[in-house]
């Protein structure tokens, strides 16, 4: 066998991850995707440092006041994925990191060669436009192994997530948080409190309705 450039291609292929698909780089002994490194007394091994590129290159996104309180990564499909495929640099990738804020989930393309980030650009979604987000098994015959996260959106499409390793236990700790997110979410997004007199909505309860002046009756 020569090691001429022209193998590259063949080799690239058939050193694809066993556990995600991505293709793998000869240079790289785990995968640039999910951290897959090999099989040792039976049980798979997993590169932590997938898991910091994920946060890293989600962290660079964020507004200045935002922090991730959930991160994830995998391979993306479902109705929503036809939009991430509009980016022609991104095209062939359906990988990209899923972060978790207080006010939104953020979706970000990685290239599936090196793991990292395709841009500082994202797909984000506020938190009140997602109507379901859950886990569940990826792999019935082995539990726990791999997960797939479902979220679906207020406009009907949506998109499945499938991690695996150490990025499904960071899927099912970012569905943890989602529960809590999404009850303040709920409770910030109560029915609004409106005048009486004038039908004109307030911030807050008030004593006096601060556009016409009308006393709000009911405070005990
Ligand atoms: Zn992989
Ligand atoms: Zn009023």
């Amino acid at each position: 066998m020569t090691n001429g450039t022209s193998a590259n291609s063949q080799r690239g292929t058939s050193m694809s991850c066993a556990v995600c698909g991505a293709p793998g780089e000869k240079s790289r002994d785990y995968c640039a995707i999910c951290g897959f490194t090999d099989v040792s007394d039976g049980k798979r091994k997993w590169h932590r440092t997938v898991e910091a590129w994920a946060y890293e290159d989600l962290q660079k996104t964020l507004d200045e006041d935002e922090s991730l309180l959930g991160v994830t990564r995998g391979r993306i499909a479902g109705s929503w994925r036809r939009k991430l495929t509009l980016n022609p640099q991104t095209f062939l990738s359906p990988f990209v990191n899923v972060g978790l804020t207080e006010n939104r989930l953020i979706l970000q393309q990685i290239h599936q060669a090196n793991g990292r980030a395709a841009s500082d650009k994202v797909t984000a979604f506020p938190i009140h436009q997602i109507v379901s987000l859950s886990v569940s098994d990826a792999d019935p015959m082995e539990t726990g192994r791999s997960v797939r996260l479902n979220v679906i959106l207020s406009n009907g499409e949506s998109f499945r997530l499938r991690s695996a390793g150490r990025l499904a236990e960071g899927a099912k700790e970012l569905f943890e948080v989602w529960e809590s997110v999404a009850l303040r979410a709920a409770a910030s997004t109560a029915p609004a409190i409106t005048c009486p007199h004038c039908n004109r909505e307030m911030d807050r309860p008030h004593k006096f309705c601060p556009f016409c002046g009308t006393a709000q009756g009911g405070s005990e």
